[in-house]
């Protein structure tokens, strides 16, 4: 067992190595740069970029790369050596200020939704000295900002930073107004809990299903699937405790917090979570863990499926965001106080995230919006795609005693004041309607629970940031000017309430008469992903981001695009596997097992045995079989058609509208072949036996 503390960070340039290994003014410049978002002189960034070789290449390393993130959902690198020619025909190992603080690789190959028609095809890479360089496979690893030569942001780090900007910037205003001096920044903090499968190499290897698209197209449910619920929480399989002792080191040294792992619901999926950090390298790490965690599976003999549904009928994966707001001085926004001081801003800052959420429901649902999560959301095991907030009985009785000036039912029976009143304690809720709440404050902080296992947490905490920048914005605006702070703060909390109440939810979440209650309240129901997206370029939205500098409307429109682009290309990459899953390894298998049943009835029928029962079987089989084919023809002809669509919406919702349901008509009927086949002859590997292999 490696001891956590002595590997913990080992290949990180984290803050500590650098204060060792610089100069004085150098390592306080770059503090300055961590801390206060100041760019970095190019003599200090020389001075950086020597010792970070200089301490890479003790390590091991003869690459760098600036690591990025863009568009595509996965992190991009490209290796450059350290090596520079001399004169004299030899080498040196170099690596300048410049090449660390930028980079200029070909965009020209990532979606930039239209937006490398308008500009140069290059982009460049800049480093971000927030997030600290890392050695990953002996590549020293810059991480970076990646942004067209226009400036217009090609990926989700450059958004993410300017909405901690926004909200750095709102919530400084509003922490000014309580007093709190010595406040000088404000952050965002994210903790991701994030799922995953882990199934045997051998079982996905046979099944170009997985292989294409990370999940299972077909398969007939298993006798056995999660109804016993004897894998959550259960006992880890000895390989699977390999996996994740294996994991965790490479975690661990990569300065990655990781603490926790259990089983999840269904077998074969389990759970990890990191303790919390800054939200920029919450996302950074999560990136690397995901990366980490199919590297380690892949040693184990195993594969790591993060797919948000790999098996239909089978819970599938999600990701955990737990957000909270903190100073510099340690203090968690979100965090009731003591004092009625501490109690009112809090209450503040919570009515922020309340109006958030209520007034951009929409952008929430789009952030957390892609092909595999819309087979999660709403399906009894994810939350709905209605979002609501759930606050816990206790605290909801409080805001509603605020709002209609009603005396509290605690202690004394006392009217609560903002500002003059402390909040009583309340204990944290952990009942099951809370774990069915697509947003649920849990005692400090904020967990996010739509999102789907294999996204980047970039996007939803750009939304988060923002939206609540903007509600923080809009009260300071009102309390700057007010001449009784205190009744302008309780006049403000009560109608925020009254004006966002329809947001909150404390009930179960799963129940179909919660969908028709939050219709009702006016909640936005965005079932699909073109539906959700539908709403990305509405009038508020654009404002918003435009507003708060996050996104200029030239790049959400360009990000608009790409979010309907990546979706089509992913439903045309399933159903091409489908069809030539059908028509190669299907549709052939049931025509041998039934020639082979026809050959039997024939020498039967010749010796006289009775061969009622194997004749009706044939029958079975044979008329499935033609269904399959004739599914397999519709589907085929529906993607040329909707292929051949040039509108990117129109063709976005030819393949909600049509390919999805035709591709679920397809595998219904081949599911049901699959009972009918004699097991040695079906192609590949069933539920039961990719579900139960790992031992
Ligand atoms: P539980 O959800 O079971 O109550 P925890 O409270 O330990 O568990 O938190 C779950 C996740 O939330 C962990 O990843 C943790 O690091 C994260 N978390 C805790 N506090 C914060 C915070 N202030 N900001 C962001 N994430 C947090
Ligand atoms: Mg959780």
């Amino acid at each position: 067992m490696s001891n956590p503390a002595e590997i913990f960070g080992e290949l990180v340039f984290s803050e500590s190595v650098m204060k060792e290994r610089l100069p004085k003014e150098t390592f306080k410049e770059v503090k300055n740069a961590i801390d206060n978002g100041k760019r970095l002189s190019p003599e200090a960034a020389g001075v950086v970029a020597n010792e970070m070789k200089q301490w890479a290449i003790e390590k091991g390393a003869t690459h760098y790369t600036h690591w990025f993130q863009p568009m595509t959902g996965v992190t991009a690198e490209k290796h450059d050596s350290f090596i520079s020619p001399k004169d004299d025909g030899n080498v040196i190992l170099s690596f300048s200020g410049k090449e660390l603080t930028q980079g200029e690789p070909d965009a020209s190959s990532f979606p930039s939704g239209g937006l490398r028609a308008t500009f140069e095809a290059r982009g460049y890479t800049a480093w971000d000295p927030t997030s600290f360089a890392f050695l990953k496979d002996g590549v020293l690893c810059i991480p970076t900002a990646f942004c067209s030569y226009g400036g217009e942001a090609l990926d989700k780090k450059t958004p993410l930073l300017r909405s901690m900007e926004a909200i750095n910037k709102q919530a400084m205003r509003v922490l000014k107004l309580f007093g709190n001096d010595d406040v000088k920044s404000v952050k965002t903090t994210v903790g991701p809990e994030q799922e995953y499968f882990l199934i045997d190499a051998e079982g996905y290897n046979a099944r170009r299903d997985l292989i294409y698209t990370g999940r299972t197209l077909f398969g007939a449910p298993p006798p056995k699937g999660q109804q016993m619920e004897d894998h959550y929480f259960g006992a880890i399989k000895p390989r699977v405790q390999a996996f994740m002792k294996d994991l965790n080191d490479e975690l661990w040294k990569l300065g990655i917090l990781a603490t926790t792992e259990h089983n999840e619901v269904a077998p074969s999926q389990h759970e990890l979570a990191p303790i919390f950090t800054t939200t920029n390298i919450a996302t950074d790490h999560n990136q690397l863990t995901m990366e980490i965690m199919k590297k380690v599976a892949q040693k184990h003999g195993l594969v790591c499926l993060l797919h948000e549904k790999p098996f239909a009928g089978i819970n599938g994966s999600g990701k955990h965001n737990n957000w909270s707001i903190s100073t510099d001085t340690g203090i968690n926004l979100l965090e009731p106080g003591d004092t009625p001081y501490e109690n009112a801003q809090f209450l503040l800052f919570l009515m922020a995230v309340i109006k958030a959420v209520d007034e951009y429901q929409d952008m929430l649902r789009i952030s957390v919006a892609s092909a595999g999560n819309d087979h999660r959301l709403g399906a009894n095991e994810a939350p709905p795609a209605v979002i609501s907030i759930f606050l816990g009985s206790e605290l909801t009785e409080i805001l509603d005693a605020i709002e209609s000036d009603i005396p509290y039912g605690g202690r004394e029976k006392e009217i609560m004041k903002i500002g003059v009143h402390v909040l009583p304690k309340f204990p944290k809720d952990t009942t099951d309607r809370n774990r069915t709440s697509p947003f649920a404050f849990t005692g400090n902080k904020f967990e996010f629970r739509m999102l789907g296992s294999a996204s980047s947490v970039a996007l939803p905490n750009t939304v988060l940031n923002t939206a609540v920048a903007e509600s923080l914005k809009q009260y300071s605006d009102i309390l700057e000017k007010a001449d009784d702070f205190t009744a302008a703060l309780h006049d403000l909390i009560r109608s925020e309430i009254t004006a966002h109440k329809r947001i909150i939810f404390n009930g179960n979440g799963y129940d179909d008469a919660w969908i028709e209650e939050a219709e009702k309240r006016g909640l936005s129901n965005l079932k699909t992903t073109p539906d959700a997206v539908a709403h990305y370029l509405d009038e508020k939205n654009v404002k918003l981001f435009t507003d708060h500098k996050v996104y200029s409307e030239v790049e959400m429109q360009s990000r608009h695009e790409v979010f309907l682009d990546k979706y089509c290309k992913l439903l045309h990459i399933e159903a091409q596997t489908m069809l030539e899953m059908a028509i190669q390894d299907i549709i052939p298998a049931v025509s041998s097992y039934s020639a082979e049943l026809a050959g039997s009835i024939n020498v039967k029928q010749d010796a006289g045995v009775d061969v009622t029962f194997e004749k009706a079987q044939l029958e079975l089989i044979s008329a499935d079989l033609k269904s399959a084919y004739e599914k397999y023809s519709a589907l085929n002809k529906s993607l040329d058609q909707v292929e051949s669509e040039s509108c990117f919406v129109k063709k976005a919702d030819g393949y909600k509208d049509v390919i999805k349901k035709e591709m679920d008509e397809l595998r219904e009927v081949c599911d049901k072949l699959e009972g009918e086949t004699a097991s040695d002859y079906w192609p590949f590997p069933t539920y039961g036996e990719l579900l139960f292999a790992v031992r």
